[in-house]
């Protein structure tokens, strides 16, 4: 059986995994991402939002995977109230929006020029014990298998993560941590290409939303993400497909291209055990509110790649909870108070949210802060205070 060894193997050749591999092999060291799909960044399964700080993380310059940019976002309560916010304020997925083909692309040729070697077709199976360390991977390379040796593994295999179960991390997700999504690229719309718009409501997403996200004037992706514990096989496509036939705008439009996927919004799990990390999706940084995970993505990818380079350098495998810290410093808050809002929001009845947008619709959220927001729901509405008390002390 062929046999390859490197200082890193990385499982996954999304964001997270590529982004990981970019800043070991910067450092010199031999990494390989083993990628199960022939193809980076196909098939695509994602709204393609993402923040305009992308650019502040200095990981992927402005390039051709930018397809426009908005200006701020919409919510729209079940009755039609709509609530304004600047793109800054809109959480982590509008600003621009993106082609995610060519954006995981340029990550994957980011890291390749840095030295990181990509194996396409190339599915991991399978881990390789000695002592009760993970030593190996038993991988399928274009149907042949072959075997994987390294110091350092990073599961960076997303939502499905088998990395964190081959070391006992419980990685299962209830129903009410995933979120199921079916989306459409529609051609031949009229929609507004300076904002991206969310429908948020019970009747039309439960436990998420609804996103319109323009690609120009004539063209969006449109989509729909629901809690697993509301969700039963084809209600997604069904509540989406009625939502299209409601709006005038939509309904004439064609679809480009159909997909669907599920985003993990539960809360973080152990992020490292021994010499394995795990990152993006796998570790479970998805936003728990939005389910945008491209950014967290990047900035775990990165706090991973710069751990486990100073690990090797100082050949000290317990270095490695420096990856733990710098994301923790980072996301850690906003992971907790998001998914304590979803928890709460996922309960909200569609009179709430248009009580809830009635009350915020006219704040100039150019100077607002969540923490604001939801001072200003709490005054409005002190019956509220009890759910949302915890989120105050999450400044
Ligand atoms: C429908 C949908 C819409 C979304 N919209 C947005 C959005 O608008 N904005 C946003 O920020 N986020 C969005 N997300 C979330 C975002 O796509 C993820 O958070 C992001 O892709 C996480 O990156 P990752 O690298 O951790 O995982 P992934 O991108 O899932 O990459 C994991 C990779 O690992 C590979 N893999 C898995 N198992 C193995 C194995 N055993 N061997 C080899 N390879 C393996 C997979 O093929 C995959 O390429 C959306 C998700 C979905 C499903």
């Amino acid at each position: 059986m062929k046999r390859f060894d490197y200082d890193v193997v990385v499982i996954g050749g999304g964001p997270a995994g590529l982004v990981t591999s970019m800043y070991i092999a910067e450092k010199g060291f031999s990494v390989a991402v083993l990628e199960r799909d022939k193809e980076i960044g196909v098939p695509v399964l994602c709204g393609e939002g993402v923040s305009k700080k992308i650019d502040e993380l200095g990981i992927i310059p402005r390039g051709r995977w930018i397809v426009s940019e908005v200006v701020g976002a919409r919510i729209f309560s079940p009755n039609g109230t709509m609530v304004k916010l600047s793109a800054e304020r809109a959480g982590g997925e509008t600003g621009y929006i993106i082609d995610r083909e060519e954006f995981d692309k340029e990550l994957a040729r980011l890291s390749a020029k840095r030295g990181a070697d990509i194996f396409l077709r190339c599915n991991a199976r399978q881990g390789i014990f000695e002592d009760g360390k993970l030593v190996g991977v038993k991988a399928d390379l274009d149907g042949e298998e072959v075997k994987f040796f390294a110091k350092i593994f990073v599961g960076a295999d997303g939502i499905e993560s088998r990395v964190g179960k081959w070391i006992g991390i419980d990685t299962r997700l209830k129903p009410k941590d995933i979120v199921s999504c079916f989306e459409y690229t529609l051609s031949g719309i009229e929609c507004d290409k300076d904002y991206s718009d969310f429908y948020v409501g019970k009747s039309i997403a439960p436990g998420g939303y609804i996103w319109v996200f323009p690609k120009g004037d004539d063209v969006a992706n449109v989509g729909i993400g629901i809690l697993g514990s509301y969700s039963r096989p084809g209600l997604a496509k069904e509540l989406l497909d009625r939502f299209i036939e409601s709006k005038e705008n939509l309904r004439k439009g064609k679809a480009i291209r159909v997909l669907t996927g599920a985003v993990p919004v539960a809360r973080p799990v152990e992020s490292f055990r021994d010499n394995v990390v795990l990152v993006g999706d796998a570790a479970r940084h998805t936003d728990p509110l939005t389910g945008g995970g491209i950014m967290h993505a990047l900035i775990g990818g990165k706090a991973a790649g710069e751990s486990i380079a100073e690990s090797l350098e100082e050949n000290d495998i317990s270095l490695l909870k420096r990856y733990e810290e710098r994301w923790k410093e980072i996301l850690e808050k906003k992971l907790k108070r998001n998914y304590m809002m979803k928890e709460i929001a996922s309960g909200f009845d569609d009179k709430t949210f248009d009580k809830l947008a009635e009350s915020v619709k006219n704040i100039n959220f150019e100077e607002f802060s969540t923490y604001g927001l939801i001072k200003a729901l709490v005054l409005k509405h002190p019956s509220l205070l009890i759910k949302l008390k915890p989120l105050l002390g999450l400044r």
